[in-house]
C-alpha cells in the first residue's frame, strides 16, 4: 500500500518510497481475515484518526481513505451479510456488511453499488459490491471504509495484524 501524492498528515509511517510501512493485507478479527485494502486498486489518501488543518481546525476521521481517479470495483473485505446498501446522506451511496461476531465493515461514495445487494442478502469474501465513486460528500474519487468491532470504530490500517510467531 503506498501513500498518494504529498503523502498526507495523518496516514501513518511512511517510508522513503512512500509506502506504508505497517501495512498488512489482513486484519484479524474474531469474524476472521477481512482484507485491509478492499479496492481494486488505490492509494492512502488519509488515514484514522485526527486530521488537522493548515487553519488550526481540524477533525476526526473514522475510516481509511483509498482513493484512484478511475475508480475501480470495491470487493466485500470478508463474507457477511448485507445491512445496508443505498444512499446515506453525506456517505453517498453506502454498503454496510455485517460479518458476526460484531465486526462489521462500511464502504462509502459508491458510485454505483452491485444491484443483487439487498438487505439480508449474503456476501462471499472478494465479492465486488460497487465501484468506487464520490457521491455525498467527496471532493474526489475514492473509497471511505470503516471498519468496526464491538460497535468501535478501529483503525482499518493499524487494527488486527497477524501476530509474530513465537517459537
Ligand atoms: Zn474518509
Amino acid at each position: 500500500m503506498f501513500a498518494c501524492g504529498n503523502w498526507g498528515s495523518n496516514i501513518g509511517e511512511i517510508g522513503s518510497r512512500g509506502e506504508t510501512t505497517l501495512y498488512t493485507p489482513y486484519i484479524y478479527t474474531p469474524a476472521g481475515a477481512l482484507l485491509r485494502n478492499p479496492t481494486e486498486v488505490a492509494c492512502l489518501s488519509s488515514g484514522f484518526g485526527w486530521r488537522g488543518s493548515a487553519t488550526g481546525g481540524g477533525r476526526l476521521h473514522n475510516g481509511l481513505d483509498l482513493a484512484n481517479r478511475e475508480g475501480g470495483f470495491i470487493y466485500a473485505a470478508g463474507e457477511g451479510r448485507i445491512t445496508e446498501a443505498g444512499p446515506r446522506g453525506g456517505y453517498g451511496n453506502v454498503v454496510e456488511i455485517d460479518h458476526g461476531h460484531d465486526v462489521r465493515t462500511l464502504y462509502a461514495h459508491l458510485d454505483d453499488i452491485n444491484p443483487r445487494l439487498r438487505r439480508g442478502a449474503r456476501v462471499e469474501a472478494g465479492e465486488p459490491i460497487g465501484r468506487m465513486g464520490m457521491t455525498g460528500n467527496a471532493t474526489g474519487v475514492h473509497l471511505h471504509y470503516e471498519v468496526s468491532v464491538d460497535g468501535l470504530l478501529v483503525d482499518p490500517l493499524q487494527y488486527g495484524r497477524e501476530a509474530p510467531a513465537i517459537f
